[in-house]
């Protein structure tokens, strides 16, 4: 029987990949840093392409017609998964086909199995909380540097018997066939932007900020409302291209903040109630069929001011002055608003130097890059070794799925 599949990071891509092997019959293991699958897109809220939430949209894809949680029904559905959460992997040896990789597993202060998620531990101590009420696996989580003293109440109330704070990490040896990174993307905090005043005001947020906002079972219910004094925010600003296509931060163009910028301007203006909502940009990138977003942005009455912020000047605790310098007019405008959106740039995870070097990988702008674009699929990134999704740079969620998809037919295809 051949080794296992080592799939590197359980957001969308490393997931479809690794159900799309698991389908087949192909055993893997999935390891993933954070105590819950999902990776960035859990924090979404809703989809473009089709608006859906990040949940049913992803299941609707992999089971056209079936509205059925992908991640519930990906790790319920398939005994070929081994999934590792709260893990990484230290190192990787070998070559061609036949790797051996060392994993840090755990430590598993909840046992998923056992968990019921009845919340009694976290009524005890702070250092239990829940991710998300749809977060997989169904478990509360447990941070050991939150400890207090409530921690020993839990112990003994837990009905099931599910915490066991005395865990311990392992570290596990595998041999695996192929390995496939799929570890994302990170939305840089541009707090050394110094024009933009990022961290310097509660009421200036990122895009993912914004979208944990948005987000119904997030901090405010939904509720568009201002961090500085829980209000309702009215006024919104958002700015492209924070610290992409700038040679001092990313060179490149992160691609899709263009498009989610939109959907989350049309969101405000549609559902939320925002009475301004202005975008400063230098160009719209609107590719394929996205440019929709831009036209019903147009029409909700969105404002395009094409130029640079110059400056943000906190007017009190509550709201912001903006200085654009709008190119078209050749002149400064002044804007007052009650919230500020960075549409920051989407750099690489930390934390896979090792591999990268281990591996001897090719990299580009810190992404993984393809081995040999001009004759293989852009997913092989080395023998036996691919990447998909985010891994390889900013991607939406379909194009993430396909990547996937394509790592796991090159995998089959090499195994017939
Ligand atoms: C504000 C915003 C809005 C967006 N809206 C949309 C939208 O509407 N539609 C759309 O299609 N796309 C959207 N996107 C893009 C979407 O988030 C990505 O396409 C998608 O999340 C990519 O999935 P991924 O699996 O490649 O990466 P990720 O979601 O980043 O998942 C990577 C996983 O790998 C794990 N990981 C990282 N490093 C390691 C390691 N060393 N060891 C173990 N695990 C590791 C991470 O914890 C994570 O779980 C949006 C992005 C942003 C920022
Ligand atoms: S008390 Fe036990 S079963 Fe209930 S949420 Fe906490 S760990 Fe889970
Ligand atoms: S997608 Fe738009 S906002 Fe993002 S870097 Fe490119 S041009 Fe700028």
């Amino acid at each position: 029987m051949s080794d296992p599949v080592l799939i590197i990071g359980a957001g969308v891509a490393g997931l479809t990949a690794a159900v799309e092997l698991a389908d087949s019959g192909v055993n893997t293991i999935v390891v993933e840093k954070l105590p819950t699958v999902g990776g960035n897109a859990l924090d979404l809220y809703k989809a473009f392409p089709t608006d859906d939430c990040f949940y049913c949209f992803e299941g609707n894809r992999w089971r056209p017609g079936i509205r059925k949680c992908f991640y519930r029904s990906a790790l319920i559905d398939q005994p070929n998964m081994d999934l590792k959460i709260n893990s990484y992997v230290e190192q990787i040896t070998g070559n061609s086909g036949k790797f051996e990789a060392t994993i840090h597993v755990g430590p598993e202060y909840i046992d998923a199995k056992k968990c019921i998620m009845c919340g009694l531990c976290i009524e005890y101590s702070s250092a239990f909380s829940l991710v998300s009420p749809q977060c997989q696996p169904q478990a509360v989580t447990y941070d050991p540097d939150k400890a207090d003293e409530g921690d020993k109440k839990a112990v003994e109330e837990c009905p099931t018997k599910a915490i066991n704070l005395d865990a311990q990490p392992k570290k596990e040896t595998v041999s695996v066939s192929d390995v496939v990174i799929a570890t994302g993307y990170h939305e840089m905090k541009p707090v050394n932007v110094d024009e933009y005043s990022y961290g310097k005001h509660p009421n200036i947020v990122t895009q993912l900020e914004l979208a944990q906002i948005l987000d119904p079972i997030g901090a405010t219910d939904g509720k568009l409302l201002r961090p500085s004094d829980g209000k309702p925010a009215k006024r919104v600003m958002m700015v492209q291209c924070v610290g992409s296509r700038d040679e001092n931060y990313y060179p490149y163009c992160s691609k899709i903040c263009c498009v989610y910028a939109l959907k989350h301007a049309n969101i405000l203006t549609e559902e939320r109630d925002a009475s301004q909502v202005s975008v400063v940009y230098m160009d719209i990138r609107t590719y394929d069929s996205h440019e929709r977003y831009y036209r019903e942005a147009r029409e909700n009455g969105v404002e395009f001011v094409r130029g640079r912020v110059a400056r943000v000047e906190p007017k009190d605790e509550n709201e912001l002055d903006i200085i654009v310098y709008d190119s078209l007019l050749d002149k400064y405008l002044k804007f007052t608003v009650d919230l500020f959106v960075l549409s920051s740039a989407l750099e690489p995870p930390e934390g896979m130097d090792n591999i990268i070097d281990s591996l001897g990988l090719n990299v580009a702008s810190g992404f993984i890059a393809p081995a040999d674009l001009v004759s293989e699929n852009e997913v092989v990134a080395g023998d036996h070794i691919y990447a998909c999704g985010t891994a390889l740079g900013p991607a939406e969620v379909p194009e993430s799925v396909t990547q996937a998809r394509a790592v796991a037919s090159k995998i089959l295809q090499n195994r017939k």
